[in-house]
């Protein structure tokens, strides 16, 4: 293990909308932050091909290239955007405490502040057809991508809250939709049950899971298995979405940061502190509800606030200690 420590007093984790926008708002408060891309740089948008949600871009943009304008604001105000894996923390319990995090494996930083931005990934079910499809009609996100299949046929594999409230958002705009549930029953709420039993163009398909994903370069249909049965059937179908659940990436603050039983950091009230004095959270990492790039980023700005606030407050309880 190497001896070099780095003190600093912003340290932000992850490269998606909320650990830049983070970065943006702690640079420009001259918190000189440093951010760990984490090994994914860019995050869950550069999976994306077309953002067209998101203020500000009205013909809309490929996410890679949104991440890289996001990076490039950051830098514009003195973030300085290191690619590499935060690897463990020790963090402080005490207020003004120094945190130290260790980046892959060796580098150690110690960091009066810490914005936690790591995310949270999409669970797919793994089969090769599927992962080979990804990005050809294969989406873990309707509100992202639902849009692109506008009048056509699409299908979605999930029971969940998630699953049944994406399949209603499609239903409003796709000519059908066939939802997949492994089970003889839905996860989901009663409310969104009866939004999708109310939908006329959306069939519920129970005991049913994917067999196959058709299609070479994009997704052509789908084939069902009956888990019960076994048997099989095939249907015509341009999109493919999937939403069986999210892992947020919190395996490394898990002892430390206070989380709810799946994993996603809690916060306080409203705003993005967390049970650590100095340590915040914000984007997907603890926020399973609503995950778009666009709340990621308010949360991200509410992070860099709370920190410069938190900071402020050390320093001056410093002073008037000294
Ligand atoms: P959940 O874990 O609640 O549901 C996942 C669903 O995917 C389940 O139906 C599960 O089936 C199914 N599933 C998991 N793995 C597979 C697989 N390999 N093949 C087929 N199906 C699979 O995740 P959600 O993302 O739906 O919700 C996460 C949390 O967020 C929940 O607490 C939910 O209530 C909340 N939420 C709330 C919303 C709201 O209030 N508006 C909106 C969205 C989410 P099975 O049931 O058989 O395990």
């Amino acid at each position: 293990m190497s001896e070099q420590v780095e003190r600093i007093k912003c340290l932000i984790i992850g490269s998606g909308p909320a650990g830049y926008t983070a970065a943006i708002y702690a640079s420009r408060a001259d918190l000189k932050p440093v951010l760990y891309t984490g090994m994914e740089p860019g995050g869950q948008l550069t999976t994306t091909t077309e953002v067209d949600n998101f203020p500000g871009y009205p013909e809309g943009v490929d996410g890679p290239t949104m991440m890289v304008q996001l990076q490039q604001q950051a830098e514009r105000f003195g973030t300085e955007v290191r690619i590499g894996m935060v690897t463990s923390v020790a963090l402080s319990t005490e207020y003004g405490g120094i945190h130290e995090v260790t980046v892959d494996n060796s580098k150690i930083i110690e960091a009066e502040s810490i914005v936690i931005s790591t995310g949270a990934t999409a669970k797919y079910l793994g089969l090769p057809s599927e992962q080979r499809l990804r990005g050809g009609g294969v989406s873990a996100c309707a509100v992202c991508d639902g849009f692109f299949f506008k009048g056509q046929d699409v299908a979605i594999v999930g029971g969940g809250d998630t699953a049944a409230e994406e399949a209603t958002y499609l239903a409003n705009i796709c000519k059908s939709v066939t939802m997949l549930v492994r089970k003889d029953h839905m996860r989901a709420s009663k409310a969104m049950q009866h939004r999708v039993n109310s939908a006329e163009n959306l069939v519920v398909k129970y005991n049913t899971e994917v067999d196959e994903v058709l299609g070479e370069q994009v997704v052509e249909g789908l084939r069902m298995v009956n888990n019960q049965t076994r048997e099989k059937e095939e249907i015509a179908i341009a999109g493919l979405f999937i939403a069986i659940g999210h892992k947020p990436n919190t395996d490394i603050f898990k002892g430390q940061v206070e989380m709810d039983d799946t994993g996603y950091i809690i916060t306080d009230g409203k705003s993005t502190k967390t049970n650590i004095p100095g340590v915040f959270a914000s984007g997907d990492v603890q926020d399973k509800e609503y995950r778009q790039a666009i709340t990621a980023a308010g949360t991200g700005c509410m992070a860099a606030l709370d920190a410069e606030r938190y900071l402020a407050s050390v320093a001056s309880r410093e002073t008037v200690e000294a």
